[in-house]
């Protein structure tokens, strides 16, 4: 049986190498431990720095080619992922643990984003702008940065390194990619289809291995000069200090508390459906997940009784089994941290409203499952209502009126995305204009994105630039000013 295990590795300079420590760790199935679906290196120092020179190497082509010719490279690579959708989403099912039919729609949304940006291989632009000078064309290039590290977290293994990647790669640069620890498998996939479409050796390379070792050689490497990061607030701030310290680029998009206020006036089934899909989709462990919601008292126990009869409905197990609604949390740590958040709202007086507990029964103790949980009566200055669970755990706040429930949705210290429930399109842009998020949904929930807009969070969520879009690309460029004079004589006399 374990001789059908593959042991994996790391992708540098167009080639396939085994790790330089020699070592190589279990990737296993956080619904189902005794399901290993590889041996992923364990990588160290040396293998990021080979991967930095293979970039490095790499990048002065890679630049050069028109941006229409590195738009058809990523046109190939859409068309074997393309192919290849099965593979990919049950490899995110087996190592992330989200349903089959989630993991699917993540690798389209990736795919996407490979889609968009391929497109903008012949749309990346300056701008030409009047000068003060007679007979000067004056305009912006936007040129490529170098060598870049990505460093991405398990709870998008497909999407994020795609939302990274395509803006990195058709604007010229060349990529050292860190995926998380924990899903190495599914950014190994898609290191085989960058390599299957023809992108040139050491364009793009793929490094597994601790954030200790791996992560920070990248940060700290004087030839990478710009860090996008996804991931928790601990991580994102401390390696944001290092990066300014060089004085390099760095984006950071860390983490989230959710909420979706539901008024009087609102579609209670519609809210209902919003608030049960946005929190327990993805096991809750998505950025955008529904983590708060914030209820006017007069609909609260109509709401209420909907939610819960939703989630009690919700069936917990192995994502790769037909007719399963919610999966495991991602490992043995991010289940502990579920299991503490409800004990901490127990002790701080929430009213558990349903689930709470994990789950053991048969084969459900082989992996890392917890109940759907909701909390009423929670307070907005309680740890359940500011802190960041990133598992299935909802605290519900019941409030007088639209300006309260307004303070309570901003009152926390992350601005990544807010929902509201209203059928008063007044009251509805009100909160549009006064949320203090970077995305905002009405009567839609908290989570989603798409690849032409821009994604990313206001307060404590996020440090830089916005992800995807044209903004995603814009991380990756610097801007170079031209002053073309043509009067081909000297100037008598000059403004500055
Ligand atoms: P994490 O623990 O911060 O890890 C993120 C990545 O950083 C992993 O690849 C990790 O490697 C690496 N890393 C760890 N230490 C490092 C170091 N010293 N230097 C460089 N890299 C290092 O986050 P996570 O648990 O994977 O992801 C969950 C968090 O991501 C949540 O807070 C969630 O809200 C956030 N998130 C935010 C967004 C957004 O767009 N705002 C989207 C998705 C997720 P190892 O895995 O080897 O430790």
């Amino acid at each position: 049986m374990s001789q059908t295990i593959p042991t994996q590795r790391n992708f540098i300079g167009g080639e396939w190498v085994a790790p330089s420590t020699g070592n190589h760790a279990p990737n296993r199935s956080p619904a189902n431990i005794d399901d290993v679906v590889g041996h992923y290196p364990v990588s160290g120092a040396k293998d990021a720095q080979d991967a930095v020179a293979a970039a490095k190497a790499a990048f002065p082509a890679w630049s050069s080619m028109p941006g229409p010719a590195r738009g058809r490279i990523l046109w190939k690579a859409v068309d074997i992922l393309k192919s290849r959708v099965e593979e990919l989403a049950t490899m995110l099912c087996r190592e992330e643990g989200k349903t089959l039919a989630e993991s699917r729609g993540e690798v389209n949304k990736g795919i996407n984003l490979f889609e968009f940006y391929a497109g903008e291989g012949f749309r990346t632009h300056g701008k030409t702008l009047p000068s003060e000078m007679k007979q000067t064309l004056t305009f912006t290039l936007r040129q490529p940065l170098g060598v870049v590290a990505l460093i991405t977290p398990w709870n998008f293994p497909f999407a994020i390194p795609a939302w990274k990647s395509a803006p990195a790669l058709i604007t010229g640069n060349t990529v050292v990619m860190k995926p998380a620890s924990n899903t190495p498998g599914t950014a190994t996939l898609l290191a085989k289809a960058l390599e299957d479409a023809g992108l040139p050796k050491g364009v793009f390379n793929l490094v597994t291995g601790p954030g200790g070792a791996v992560g920070n050689t990248l940060v700290d490497h004087p030839s990478v000069v710009a860090v996008s990061f996804t991931g928790s607030n601990g991580i994102g701030l401390a390696l944001n200090e290092r990066c300014a310290k060089r004085g390099i680029r760095v984006t950071a998009e860390m983490g989230g508390k959710n909420p979706v206020v539901v008024l009087d006036d609102a579609d209670l089934d519609l809210a209902a459906s919003g608030i049960v899909g946005g929190a327990f989709g993805s096991t809750g462990q998505r950025c955008t997940a529904t983590s708060r919601v914030v209820v006017q008292k007069g609909v609260a126990p109509q709401l209420l009784e909907r939610v819960v009869a939703a989630a009690k409905k919700l069936k917990v197990g192995n994502g790769l089994e037909a007719g399963i609604d919610m999966g495991p949390a991602v490992d043995e740590s991010q289940l502990k941290t579920d299991l503490e958040y409800i004990d901490i709202a127990k002790s701080e007086g929430a009213q558990l409203l349903c689930g709470g507990k994990r789950l053991t029964d048969g084969a459900l103790a082989k992996g890392y499952f917890v109940e759907p949980t909701i909390f009423g009566k929670v307070k907005p200055g309680s740890r359940l209502h500011q802190e960041e669970v990133f598992g299935p755990v909802v605290a519900v706040v019941e409030v007088g009126d639209f300006e309260e429930a307004l303070a309570v949705a901003n009152g926390v210290e992350f601005g990544l995305s807010a929902s509201i429930y209203t059928r008063d399109a007044n009251t509805a842009m009100k909160f549009v204009e006064r949320s203090e998020v970077g995305m905002v949904h009405v009567n839609n929930p908290t989570v989603g994105g798409e690849a032409q807009l821009p994604f990313g969070g206001w307060k404590s969520t996020g440090v830089g630039e916005r992800e995807m879009a044209e903004e995603g690309a814009e991380f990756f460029t610097q801007l170079k000013t031209v002053f073309f004079d043509y009067t081909g004589a000297a100037r008598t006399s000059k403004i500055y």
